[in-house]
């Protein structure tokens, strides 16, 4: 059996101290999982800490928080664990290495992308293209060729997919499997993921920023995760203007594509920005800081992503077009890369946890 990290073991201390105590059990869904518990295995703290959303609630409520001696810092314990679990189901295993100093793989990968895509260019290319304006259909193309622009774009983004899948295999054998499909508790966990009821704190909202309550957490999170929806719509409507209906790129600025990217990255660009602030300004305490470095810069991946992504559409009747197209895609190919190790994966393990949640919550009404 795999020795247990010293987080689990502190992770096991606190969670015993807070079930004798359950001040917290209307807190968050975290406390009555805890309280349907005995005892606390490795896989049960695992699923506890991908089901908590860091709201700090409970750390402003302890009284046995630091300074006093039993330490209870739930919040920065978990989001430990949390990172723990991103590296132990990582795939291939191997790579789960990149979350320990996750700030730095994340902005090396983007330096190294946008690299990539201007020696790419050039290489191809006239080089001339990267600074004279490109016009009409196909302009786009003649900067990065079209079998390149997709080839890259299947090959990262395939990857990222197939990679976050089977850390969800992963993790879902490892904090204990499930039985048969049920719609119910999937249902309820889809409304929790889309609403992100959890970080509205029961109406009143969070300790986003110290012992006060706000929702500004959960408003900019909502923004960013809507934000790339609607730049994944973009793409998926450009490929179908390519494909089904033989419309080429760039296409007129009241077209689904760009409609979609141009408000899409707005949002992605607030939220983005916001939960930087956010956990600038936020009460350190509750936090931990061997996290923080991977958080800020995929936070600061997203954002450069999205500018560029605006700043194409402000420039691309100019010759700054092509600079901005190889800046944009080879931030955009890099992020693809970079997904399955970065703070990105936590969408896939808390929707476990909130679907395991669901499940076991059904058990414990008709048990
Ligand atoms: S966090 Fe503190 S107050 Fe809340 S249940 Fe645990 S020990 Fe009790
Ligand atoms: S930080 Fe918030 S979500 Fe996490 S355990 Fe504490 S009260 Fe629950």
């Amino acid at each position: 059996m795999a020795q247990e990290s010293e987080t689990i073991a502190e992770a096991r201390r606190q969670m015993e101290i807070c079930n004798s105590c359950r001040y917290c059990e209307g807190y968050c869904a975290v406390f009555p999982a805890m309280a349907m518990r005995r005892s606390f295995a490795e896989a049960d703290l695992t699923h506890l800490a991908n089901l908590c959303h860091g709201c700090k609630g409970c750390y402003h409520a302890c009284q046995y928080a630091p300074p006093h001696a039993f330490g209870i810092n739930i919040p920065a314990t978990f989001a430990e664990i949390r990172n723990e679990t991103y590296a132990k189901h990582a795939w291939p295993g191997a790579l789960g290495a990149m979350f320990e100093r996750n700030g730095t793989v994340v902005a090396l990968a983007a330096s190294l992308g946008v690299a990539l895509l201007l020696i790419l260019t050039v290489a191809l290319q006239d080089p001339a293209v990267l600074w004279s304006a490109q016009r009409g259909a196909g302009a786009f193309f003649r900067i990065i060729p079209h079998w390149l622009m997709i080839g890259l774009g299947v090959l990262t983004f395939g990857y990222a997919i197939l990679a976050m899948a089977m850390g969800a295999r992963s993790y879902w054998r490892a904090t204990g499997g499930g039985g048969a499909f049920a719609p119910a508790p999937a249902a309820e966990a889809m409304v929790d993921i889309a609403t992100m009821r959890n970080l509205g704190g029961g109406g009143h909202g969070c300790n986003d920023i110290d012992d006060s309550f706000s929702v500004r957490r959960r408003w900019l999170h909502q923004a960013l995760m809507y934000g790339f929806l609607l730049c994944f719509a973009a793409t998926c409507t450009g490929t179908i203007y390519h494909y089904l209906l033989g419309w080429t790129s760039p296409h007129a600025f009241f077209s689904l594509p760009v409609q979609f990217g141009t408000w899409g990255g707005v949002l992605m660009m607030i939220g983005a920005a916001g939960l930087a602030h956010v956990k600038v300004i936020t009460d350190p305490g509750p936090v931990s800081r061997k996290v923080m470095g991977g958080e800020f810069a995929i936070l600061g991946l997203l954002f450069l992503i999205a500018v560029t992504g605006l700043l194409l559409l402000v420039v691309r009747h100019t010759g700054a077009m092509g600079l901005m197209l190889a800046i944009h895609l080879g931030l955009v190919f890099a992020f693809f890369l970079v997904m399955p190790y970065s703070k990105m994966v936590h969408g896939v393990y808390r929707g476990i946890a909130l679907l395991r949640n669901a499940q076991e919550k059904r058990r414990a009404a008709t048990a």
